[in-house]
């Protein structure tokens, strides 16, 4: 059941959507963001946290063990405080 080989690779992009080359090709981000299977970045100047380790296993349990603090991107930040904040919630 043979027909054609996969393609691997990326798809092309349609020339449609405008492209946002401005804010990411500034900075050179190298902090990836702690959390298994985000591609996101951590840095700084992308919004990027860093937490301690022990208050960021509470949300991801399956974080990879390792320094006291981890780097996290924006969006998972918000996630954490959220979580958190829900998580303070219930205790009082
Ligand atoms: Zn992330």
């Amino acid at each position: 059941m043979a027909g054609r080989p996969h393609r691997r690779g990326i798809p092309k992009p349609k020339g449609q959507k405008p492209r946002q080359t401005r804010s990411s090709a500034a900075i050179d981000p190298e902090d990836p963001c702690a959390v298994p299977g985000c591609k996101n970045f951590a840095d700084k100047a992308l919004g990027g946290r860093s937490i301690a380790y022990d208050n960021a296993v509470d949300v991801w349990d399956n974080l990879q063990e390792g320094p006291r603090r981890v780097k996290i991107c924006r969006t998972h930040y918000k996630e954490w405080k959220k979580a958190k904040k829900d998580d303070e919630t219930e205790w009082s």
